[in-house]
C-alpha cells in the first residue's frame, strides 16, 4: 500500500485517509453530469467489473463501452447542411459541423478512444500522458501530442476512472489552453469525490459517465470500482 510521511515527521498517512468525501446522493444531480442508464451499458459494466474478466475481454468491453458513451456524448453535436446526390437524385443532407477530437489520457484512456473511433472514424486523436503520483495523487504530464492547429467543434477528454479528479481536471486545463470551443469529459466509473471536484473546477464542461460508485478507499481507488483500469486493459499486474 502507498504511504506518505507527514511533513511534521509524524506517522505515515495514506493520501485519502481521513479526507471527507461527499455521498453519492449529494452529487447525483449536479448540473451537466450525465450518467448512462442504458441497460446494455449496465450489462457490459458488470462484466467489466468482474475480477475474473481477463485483459483481452476487458479491453474489448472498454472499447464497446467507449462506443456507447461516444453515442450518448455526441447526441447534441452541431450539424451543417450539405448537398449530395443519392442514386435517385439530389438532396440536402447533414454532416457534423467541424472536427471532433478525442484526448485519451494515457494509458488507461486508450480503449475508450478506440470506442470513439468506431463511432466517428475520422475523429482526431490527441494523446496526453498524465501520470498519477501515487503518494500525493497529483497528476503529472509526461507526454503531449496535441497539434498546433485547432479546428475542432468539440474535444472529449477520455479516462475510464474519475477517482480524485486530478487527471481529469488537468487534462481539461491543458485542452482549455488550446482554445477549443467545447470540452467534455467522458469516463466509465466516477467516485462522488472526483465528480464533485471536476464539476466545481470546470462547471462549463459536460461530464458523461457510465456509473457513479460509492467512494474512494484510503489510496484513492474507487469502491466497488473495477481495480486498476490500465493494468486490467494491458495485463500489467
Ligand atoms: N485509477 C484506476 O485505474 N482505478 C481506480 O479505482 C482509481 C484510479
Amino acid at each position: 500500500m502507498t504511504e506518505t510521511t507527514t511533513s511534521s515527521g509524524g506517522p505515515p498517512s495514506l493520501p485519502m485517509q481521513g479526507v471527507p468525501q461527499p455521498r453519492r446522493d449529494e452529487v447525483l444531480h449536479l448540473p451537466r453530469v450525465h450518467i448512462s442508464s442504458h441497460p446494455v451499458m449496465r450489462h457490459k459494466l458488470t462484466a467489466l467489473r468482474d475480477k475474473n474478466t481477463q485483459p483481452p475481454e476487458f479491453y474489448r468491453l472498454v472499447k464497446e463501452i467507449g462506443a456507447l458513451l461516444a453515442y450518448e456524448a455526441t447526441a447534441s453535436l452541431a450539424l451543417e447542411r450539405c448537398s449530395i446526390e443519392t442514386p435517385m437524385g439530389p438532396m440536402v443532407g447533414e454532416r457534423l459541423a467541424g472536427g471532433i477530437g478525442v484526448t485519451p489520457v494515457l494509458r488507461a484512456g486508450l480503449g475508450l478512444a478506440e470506442g470513439f473511433r468506431e463511432v466517428i472514424p475520422d475523429v482526431q486523436v490527441w494523446h496526453l500522458g498524465l501520470r498519477r503520483d501515487e503518494q500525493t495523487l497529483r497528476a503529472m504530464e509526461y507526454y503531449n501530442r496535441l497539434p498546433h492547429k485547432v479546428d475542432l467543434q468539440v474535444c472529449y477528454a477520455v479516462d475510464p476512472m474519475l477517482a480524485t479528479g486530478g487527471s481529469a481536471i488537468d487534462a481539461i486545463n491543458v485542452l482549455k489552453r488550446r482554445g477549443i470551443p467545447r470540452l467534455c469529459y467522458v469516463g466509465i466509473i466516477a467516485a462522488p469525490y472526483g465528480l464533485l471536484k471536476l464539476s466545481q473546477t470546470h462547471p462549463d464542461i459536460d461530464i458523461y459517465i457510465a456509473a457513479l460508485d460509492e467512494s474512494l478507499n484510503d489510496v484513492g481507488y474507487i469502491l466497488p470500482g473495477l481495480g486498476d483500469a490500465g493494468d486490467r486493459q494491458f495485463g500489467t499486474y
